[in-house]
C-alpha cells in the first residue's frame, strides 16, 4: 500500500555540450539528476561511493550498430554502483528500428516520473502496481531492504534539520535543552544507522544487536 511518493525531485537535461568520453558528463548528469540514483533515487552522500554514467541502452547492444549512443546525452544516466551493476546489458527492443533512446524492459527515468510508477509502502520499501514497475524492482533489485533503511535515513536526517530549527527559534531555555538534548540523540542514531548503511551497500556484513545482519539482501 501507499504510504508516501518515491520521490520529490524532476529530472531535467540541460547538458548542450558534446563529449567524446562519457565520463566527462558527470558533473552535468550530478546536477540534472540532483546527486540521486536515477533508478533507486539514493543520494550519492548517503551512499558515500562514486556514482557511475550509466547507458540507458547498453553498450553491448549499440556497439557497431549505433556508436554515438555512447556518448549522447540522451542516452546516459546517473546511477548508484549497485543500480548500474544489476541493470548490467539487459535490453529488450529493436535498436535498428527505433529511432528513440528506448529499452522496453525500463521506464525512462527521465521521460517518465516515476512516481507514476513507483511508492513508498508502510516500511519504506519501493514498491509498484504497474506490472513493468514490478518487473524493474526485480531487476533493478529495488527490494533490498537497503532501500528502505536509505529512506528511513532520509526522512531522520530531515527531523535533525527541522529540530535544528526549532531550537533556533526557542526562546524559553528549558525547552531549548530539552530540544538540543532530542537532537543530540537524534543525531548520534544517525550516525550510527548511517554507518550501517554505508557498510551494508559495500556488501560486508554488519554487526547488528549481537547478530549479523545481510542488509544488502542479494
Ligand atoms: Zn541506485
Amino acid at each position: 500500500m501507499k504510504y508516501a511518493n518515491f520521490k520529490e525531485h524532476k529530472i531535467t537535461r540541460t547538458c548542450t555540450v558534446q563529449f567524446d568520453k562519457p565520463r566527462k558528463y558527470a558533473k552535468y548528469l550530478k546536477r540534472d539528476f540532483h546527486c540521486r540514483c536515477c533508478y533507486c533515487n539514493m543520494h550519492e552522500d548517503l551512499v558515500a561511493v562514486p556514482y557511475h554514467v550509466e547507458h540507458f541502452i547498453p553498450e553491448k547492444i549499440f556497439k557497431n550498430k549505433k556508436d554515438y549512443l555512447k556518448t549522447d546525452y540522451e542516452n546516459l544516466m546517473w546511477s548508484c554502483p549497485k543500480c548500474n551493476l544489476s541493470k548490467g546489458d539487459k535490453y529488450k527492443g529493436d535498436i535498428e528500428s527505433n529511432s528513440k533512446i528506448v529499452n522496453e524492459l525500463f521506464y525512462n527515468p527521465v521521460d517518465t516520473d516515476y512516481n507514476t510508477i513507483f511508492y513508498r509502502n508502510e516500511l519504506g520499501g519501493i514498491d509498484s502496481d504497474d506490472p513493468k514497475g514490478r518487473e524493474m524492482i526485480k531487476i533493478l533489485k529495488l527490494y533490498r531492504p537497503l532501500h528502505n533503511l536509505g529512506w528511513l535515513l532520509e526522512r531522520l536526517e530531515k527531523m535533525c534539520d527541522q529540530l535544528e530549527i526549532a531550537i533556533s527559534r526557542e526562546r524559553d531555555p528549558e525547552r531549548k535543552r530539552l530540544l538540543e538534548l532530542a537532537a543530540g540523540k537524534l543525531a548520534r542514531e544517525y550516525m550510527k544507522k548511517g554507518k550501517v548503511f554505508r557498510a551494508a551497500y559495500k556488501g560486508k556484513k554488519v554487526f547488528v544487536q549481537n547478530r549479523d545482519a545481510d542488509l544488502d539482501g542479494e
